[in-house]
């Protein structure tokens, strides 16, 4: 049985990605390495807590000292690193510790990946690292877009990017990077447009939306984003780059309405805020290369969301104990009125 480690699977596409790969791949035994931050939990796993084939390490990454005692104690096949502070807003207030989690936690694992000799190490990153495009729907990042991150958050990941590229050029470390666009599904931490969108119209409070609403992103299904990673871990080629998208490119305020119209509920619930600072106009993703390896998205938006706001409906204990609480405090300090 091979070991492959998961980090940041307590987390929403992480954890979506554990999921994934313990029903389809029973003989991997999933270690899910997570320090359990604000954004990590484990309620998501208990049908497979107790599994013989799962087991949690509750790591930090950026603890040289812990993370390399469990490279000594289990042999990794593959390593697949999720893990990452992943909110723009949080890292225009907090830059910090995107530094500390983002670069140096995944500095901390490339060593460890570099001494333990693993066939693979994929570096999950974003296509935020790429900067922005304009509003020409004929432009696209593709994997050879040079990097001009503009967030705290792009330029951690880029950060992380550009090292996990110098353990493959300098040690020859067997890598891959994904590029992923906008990710949205079950367990989405109500902070992200789409979840705070179906938590807020559910419980029939206003929908805040930044600036005009026109900014655009490249949205695919976390199960979509998943089936990537797994083609990537197994047939990518080492050391190169992945861009992954589905070619579904909404504005925020395309999402919000389509959300709110599949609830049932009236567009007076939108709110325009104030905008974030530095905003990314547009998000679009060229996925030709992974096209080429084999993936095809299964989720088209319609089904993608319909799909989700069902998995709120029905999972509305899970969301409700999020929102209440600590999170209500930093909603309301994010989006109080200037
Ligand atoms: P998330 O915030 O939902 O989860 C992050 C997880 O990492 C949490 O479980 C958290 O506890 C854990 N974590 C944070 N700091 C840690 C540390 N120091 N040590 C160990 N664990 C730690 O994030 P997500 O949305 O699931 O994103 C996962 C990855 O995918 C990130 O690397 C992100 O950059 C990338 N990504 C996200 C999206 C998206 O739309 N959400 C799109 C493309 C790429």
């Amino acid at each position: 049985m091979e070991n492959i480690l998961v980090t940041g699977g307590a987390g929403f596409i992480g954890g979506n990605f554990v999921q994934y790969m313990a029903a389809k791949y029973p003989h991997y035994h999933i270690y899910n390495l997570d320090l359990l931050t604000y954004a990590g939990d484990l309620t998501k796993h208990r049908e497979i807590e107790n599994e013989a084939n799962y087991s949690f390490v509750h790591i930090d990454i950026a603890d040289r000292k812990a993370v390399n005692e469990l490279f000594e104690k289990v042999d990794f096949a593959y390593v697949i690193h999720f893990a990452a502070e992943s909110h723009v807003d949080r890292s225009i207030t907090d830059p910090e510790i995107f530094i500390r989690t983002n670069v140096l936690g995944t500095q901390v694992l490339l060593d460890a990946a570099k001494g333990a000799k693993v066939k693979k190490f994929v570096h999950v990153s974003t296509d935020e690292v790429y900067g922005e495009l304009d509003f020409d729907p004929a432009t696209f990042f593709t994997e050879q877009t040079p990097l001009q991150p503009n967030s705290p958050y792009s330029a951690s990941k880029a950060s992380s990017d550009l090292l996990v590229r110098a353990y493959y050029e300098t040690y020859g470390l067997p890598v891959n990077i994904t590029r992923c666009s906008n990710n949205y599904g079950p367990y989405h931490f109500p902070e992200k447009l789409i979840p705070l969108t179906i938590s807020r119209v559910l419980n029939g409070q206003k929908v805040p939306v930044y600036g005009d609403g026109k900014n655009v992103r490249d949205w695919l299904h976390v199960q979509d984003h998943c089936s990537a990673i797994d083609l990537v871990m197994h047939s990518g080629e080492i050391g190169e780059v992945y861009n992954i998208g589905g070619h579904n490119e909404q504005t925020n305020l395309d999402v919000v309405r389509t959300i709110i119209q599949a609830l049932g509920k009236s567009e007076d619930l939108i709110e325009f805020v104030e905008d974030r600072l530095g905003h990314d106009k547009r998000y679009a993703i060229d996925p030709t290369k992974i096209e080429q390896l084999g993936w095809r998205p299964v989720y088209d938006f319609e089904s993608g969301i319909a799909q989700t706001v069902d998995w709120f409906l029905e999972n509305k204990d899970w969301w409700e104990q999020i929102i209440s609480g600590e999170y209500q405090q930093y909603f309301d300090r994010q989006y109080a009125r200037k």
